[in-house]
């Protein structure tokens, strides 16, 4: 195939009027969209459930910004059928005609990318930024995933020994489950979702009970881009009523996760178990939380760290897996870092993005939900026993909307709750390290091992912290989150997950089953 090589897609320049004017057009008309209902896509068909979720503003929770269809394990079995029945032809289907469906996918997304934005502003309660980044991540899978399907197509190149032909090459699996969460919710579904569907593999996609009208978009986008019937089924509906169901089933050759720890490993543990009719072990590619830290040593740039501390503890209100939760400063500039770190926060624009008084300018919205919101407000309490909040005051009412105000704690001990916990949150952690050995030692006490950052000049303790720092994306001199598809190859070592790299180039081969075939001649 003639295609043009790999780029990732450019952002929105926000300072442009055009821009922003498109955007505020583009909310105007999802505006006047929000409150339909979605039902499930089983085999192309719509279908209705006896019960909804519905979908909620978290800027301004009395907005309803659709329903969804609230699947049992009744629809649970359909989809999981149907996925098995499609996954013949499917597989049979060529590696290029797969791949176009997913560059077609990816050119509906940019031609319907401010409509997606303003989904996400709606639904995920997004800053405008963030959802751009989102969705050109989306994007960027699209097209990345397409390519990589290409050059795996005919396998890889082993060594053959005289007389005889070796060759080693792929299979798609089968009928597979793609669970996705909230915070990424057109990215992360339509990466999990499209690497398992180019791979030659059948799904049922559950997004998010949270955001599950993005996932309704994304599922209207397969199918436009020509998916066909069956081989993607959307399948909304709340982890506790069809996920274990869904992950247990004999028919379930694989799932593929991304969500919190707990969540992960019970489903890793429920996969496990064989059941009757199960004739494989299923794969689990599961890619999880994290407790992510920087490390700023006395040689740093600290005005760059400083900016790029709260760049990456406070974007999506602190809510990604690879948000820095934690800042780790050694003692020689400890109080230097946080008087930047504090002020830059401070002047952080908090606001309701798809507001009057939104804009490309706010940078801080509100948090996904009532129990986010409620479980964010209990952590900052936990802090005030843990350490000294420099920045921050207590949440106000959430039926205002769930914003939490960024929030500092200093001087927190490296074992404290708010700093081995996950707090997915815009609440960050300050602990002081007497030197870069303890720096590395308190950075890797914990049970995550998402992403990580050193700020430093020091070459000695960059190749240490390489090879040393319990990462699976390791950043020097710069932010942490924002891995791009293609360019960081994104996942996480220890309970953050299976180090599937998403966007990197073993990440296909987890949803296929290699076979070597040897012929004598
Ligand atoms: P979550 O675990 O609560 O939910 C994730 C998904 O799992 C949802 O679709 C949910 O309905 C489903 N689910 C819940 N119980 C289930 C069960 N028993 N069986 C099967 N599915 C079930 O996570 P969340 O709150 O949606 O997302 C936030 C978490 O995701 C954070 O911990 C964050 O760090 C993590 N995350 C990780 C990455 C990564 O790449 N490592 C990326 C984004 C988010």
């Amino acid at each position: 195939m003639g295609l043009i090589p790999y780029e990732n897609e450019k952002y929105q320049d926000w300072s442009d009027a055009r821009a922003q004017e498109k955007m505020r057009g583009a909310l105007s008309t999802v505006g006047e969209a929000l409150g339909r209902s979605y039902p499930l896509i089983i085999g192309g068909k719509r279908v209705e459930t006896d019960a909804e979720i519905a979908s909620l503003d978290p800027s301004e929770p009395s907005r309803v910004v659709g329903r969804v269809g609230r699947a049992t394990e009744r629809e649970a079995d359909m989809a999981l059928e149907t996925a098995t029945q499609a996954f013949g032809s499917w597989s049979r289907t060529a590696p290029e005609a797969r791949a176009r469906i997913m560059l077609r996918a990816a050119g509906i997304m940019r031609r319907r990318k401010f409509e997606l934005l303003a989904w996400e502003v709606y639904e995920g309660g997004k800053p405008w930024s963030e959802a751009d980044a989102q969705v050109a991540e989306a994007i960027d899978f699209l097209e990345y995933y397409a390519r990589e399907m290409l050059r795996l197509k005919d396998g890889v190149p082993i060594y053959s020994i005289p007389g005889e032909e070796s060759r080693y090459f792929y299979q798609p699996m089968g009928a597979g489950v793609i669970i996705a969460p909230w915070n990424f919710p057109t990215a992360i579904l339509t990466g999990m979702a499209s690497a398992a569907l180019v791979a030659g593999n059948t799904v049922v996609m559950k997004p998010s009970e949270f955001t599950p009208i993005t996932g309704a978009i994304v599922a209207e986008i397969f199918e436009e881009a020509g998916v066909p019937d069956g081989v993607m089924n959307y399948l909304p509906g709340y982890g506790s009523e069809v996920g274990d169901y869904l992950v247990s089933d004999a028919r379930t050759r694989f799932i593929s996760f991304t969500g919190s720890m707990r969540t992960g490993l019970r489903i890793n543990e429920l996969a496990a178990r064989q059941v009757k009719n199960q004739r494989w072990i299923k794969r689990v590619i599961a890619e999880m939380g994290g407790k992510d830290a920087m490390i700023i040593d006395d040689s740093a740039d600290l005005d760059s760290a400083a900016a790029d501390i709260v760049k990456s503890a406070y974007g999506y209100s602190g809510q990604k897996c690879s948000a820095a939760s934690r800042a780790i400063l050694h003692a020689d500039v400890y109080d230097e870092v946080l008087n930047m770190v504090v002020e830059r926060a401070r002047a952080l624009k908090i606001g309701a993005p798809a507001g009057a008084e939104g804009g490309a300018d706010v940078n801080v919205g509100p948090v996904i939900s009532e129990p986010q919101f409620e479980k964010v407000s209990g952590y900052i309490d936990v802090g005030k026993e843990e350490g000294e909040r420099v920045l921050g005051e207590d949440p106000g009412d959430p039926k205002n909307g769930y914003f939490v105000p960024p929030t500092i704690y200093a001087g927190v001990e490296p074992g404290a709750k708010i700093a081995q916990e996950e707090i997915f949150g815009p609440v960050l952690s300050v602990i002081r390290a007497c030197d870069f050995d303890d720096a590395l030692k308190i950075a890797n006490d914990n049970p995550y091992g998402l992403t990580g950052g050193v700020y430093s000049k020091n070459r000695e303790h960059l190749e240490r912290a390489r090879h040393e720092f319990k990462a699976g994306n390791v950043y020097f001199n710069r932010g942490i989150t924002g891995a791009l598809v293609g360019v960081q190859p994104f996942g996480g070592l220890g309970l953050s997950g299976t180090d599937s790299k998403a966007g990197g180039p073993d990440y296909l081969p987890l949803h296929m089953l290699a076979r070597t075939v040897v012929e004598r001649f």
